[in-house]
């Protein structure tokens, strides 16, 4: 390249730090363009009477991923993060008196199953050989298609994988061959829902996430879950992006048949591809003209999304006793729970919860003797969250809290603050104020997904959990790291001609 194409970013969220970091890589010069006053989209963090709370993710899987994308510049994560494994791994109460630690040793796991289930433990080692499989062609594999044909999936080999990798037959019937006692498919089916669908309506290939799970461990980023973003914004400047915080896109300008100029708040920048690392809604709805978009608002409206999140960020002035780093309220119906987000769409009646209280791993997080704690109740999206609502769901949590620590925690508050629906909104441009995207459902698979490059554009570009690969932490960094080799692969076979001559460096309106 004798002069490096000028690349515009939206949005600093993994995806969008993970597709600039690898095109700077390539030699292009990239520039992110982010909204917010702070880069990690939905893993920002915020300070607030000496605690300090991640908004978003909590759950550090897939260490390996995390290697591979650091690996690919040079790095290790533990060039810029100290990571801890959590043991237990996570905590799963089902009633005041009844809770289940999940031990992070494996043998010791068997041994609790054994002890709820005889026999199960054995059925667990089979259950997990044919999941690490799964993960196997899965993790290393398939989500790494860009999928934006089906043909990428055509070959004999790929199309043994799929059959092998249980596509068609549903989470649900799948854990139910190995286990029959409700704890155990508890146990087992709680990745699924806090990802995004039922386990009857998700494919039991996504027993990949227990192997994930239960073989490669659950672990925390000492600092926190931001710790991961400080790393990528330290490799991404490293490689030369530039980030530009404050900078929200408003529109992206069309000459012919490509992307030309991005126009912010700030000003107007010329680029010869767009990388749209924003919520895919937004951008094909408010930045890009009806006539290029990629999906109908139709199209759009029969998604099945994730469910959303009402989320709690509150500060103790004192240690609450019984709780891991992980806690998840599997105290009342699930069955229940889950129609309440998916088949009628409500504020649900007795809702399941999860609660992160990192200051029992990290004493960096909250003052001296006082508890950070992080509460979510998944809900369906697109519902209005009006303060009382919000207020409702607070006290409704804290009483079943409460009773299972044994203390009060409602007077020992010194920080509260809630999250829902309307702040994705604000914040994200999140589409139906989803907190994670779609959810995992075959007909949302690989190249059933909203595409990852724009059908009219030919150099329009799209990455995040709403495209391939999907939602998570690990999938985002995938998705940046493909979108990234497809631009490249575009420009190496010329697809990316400009229309007219190119003006390569930015320039202020
Ligand atoms: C509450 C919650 C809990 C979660 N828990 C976990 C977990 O434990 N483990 C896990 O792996 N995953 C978890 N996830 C999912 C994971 O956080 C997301 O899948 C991932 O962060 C999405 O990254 P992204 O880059 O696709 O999107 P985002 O993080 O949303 O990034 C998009 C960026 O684009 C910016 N933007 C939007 N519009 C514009 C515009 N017009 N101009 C400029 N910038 C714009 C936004 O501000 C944002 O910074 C969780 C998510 C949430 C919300």
């Amino acid at each position: 390249m004798s002069q490096p194409k000028r690349i515009i970013v939206i949005g600093s969220g993994f995806a969008g730090l993970s597709a600039a970091t690898s095109l700077a890589d390539k030699g292009f010069a990239v520039t992110i363009f982010e909204k917010n006053e702070m880069p990690g989209g939905r893993a920002r963090i915020f300070q607030a009477e000496g605690f300090t709370f991640d908004m978003g993710p909590s759950w550090y899987w897939m260490p390996d991923v995390f290697e591979t994308y650091f690996a690919r510049f040079g790095k290790k994560p533990s060039d810029y993060y100290n990571l801890v494994r959590l043991d237990p791994s996570y905590s799963v109460i089902f009633g005041p008196d009844d809770a289940i630690d999940l031990p992070a040793d494996f043998n010791q796991l068997k041994q609790l199953f054994e002890s709820i289930e005889p026999g199960s433990g054995g059925r667990l080692d089979e259950f997990l050989r044919q999941a690490a499989y799964k993960y196997e062609v899965g993790i290393h594999k398939f989500v790494w298609k860009p999928s934006r044909s089906i043909t990428e999936f055509m070959s004999p080999r790929l199309l043994y994988d799929v059959l092998r990798l249980d596509v068609f037959q549903s989470f649900a019937s799948h854990v139910r061959k190995f286990f029959s006692n409700s704890k155990l498919l508890q146990l087992v089916e709680f990745p699924i829902l806090f990802l995004g669908a039922t386990p009857e309506n998700t494919p039991a290939m996504y027993s990949l996430m227990n192997y994930a799970e239960m073989t490669m461990g659950t672990w925390y980023p000492m600092g926190g879950m931001h710790e991961i973003v400080k790393g990528m914004v330290s490799l991404a400047e490293e490689k030369g992006v530039q980030i530009l915080l404050n900078h929200t896109v408003e529109h992206i300008e069309v000459v012919g048949r490509s992307a030309r100029r991005v126009i912010t708040d700030k000003g107007s920048f010329a680029a010869d591809v767009v990388v749209a690392g924003a919520d895919y809604n937004h951008v094909e709805t408010n930045l890009v003209d009806a006539e290029f978009r990629n999906y109908s608002d139709t199209y759009w409206q029969k998604r099945v999304m994730a469910p959303s999140s009402l989320l709690f960020y509150l500060g103790v002035n004192k240690r609450v006793p019984r709780l891991r780093h992980h806690n998840l309220f599997f105290d009342e119906d699930f069955t229940l729970h889950a129609q309440e987000i998916y088949e009628t769409p409500r504020w649900p009646s007795r809702p399941l919860f999860y609660v992160s209280a990192p200051s029992v791993t990290d004493p960096g997080v909250a003052p001296p003797d006082c508890e950070n704690l992080f509460i979510l109740i998944p809900v369906a999206p697109d519902l209005d969250d009006p303060e009382e609502t919000r207020e409702h769901y607070f006290n409704l949590v804290m009483d079943r809290l409460e009773t299972y620590t044994g203390v009060t925690i409602r007077n020992h508050l010194i920080y509260k603050r809630s999250y829902a629906h309307r702040d994705f909104k604000t914040d994200y441009n999140a589409f139906r104020g989803n907190a994670y995207g779609l959810a995992n459902t075959l007909f949302q698979t690989a190249f059933l997904k909203p595409g990852l490059k724009n059908k009219r554009l030919n150099n329009l570009f799209y990455t995040g959990q709403l495209t391939v690969p999907g939602p998570g932490v690990p999938p985002s960094l995938i998705s940046g790291l493909v979108v990234a080799d497809e631009v490249a692969k575009d420009f190496a076979s010329n697809h990316l001609k400009p229309n007219k001559p190119l003006t390569p460096q930015t320039s202020q309106a």
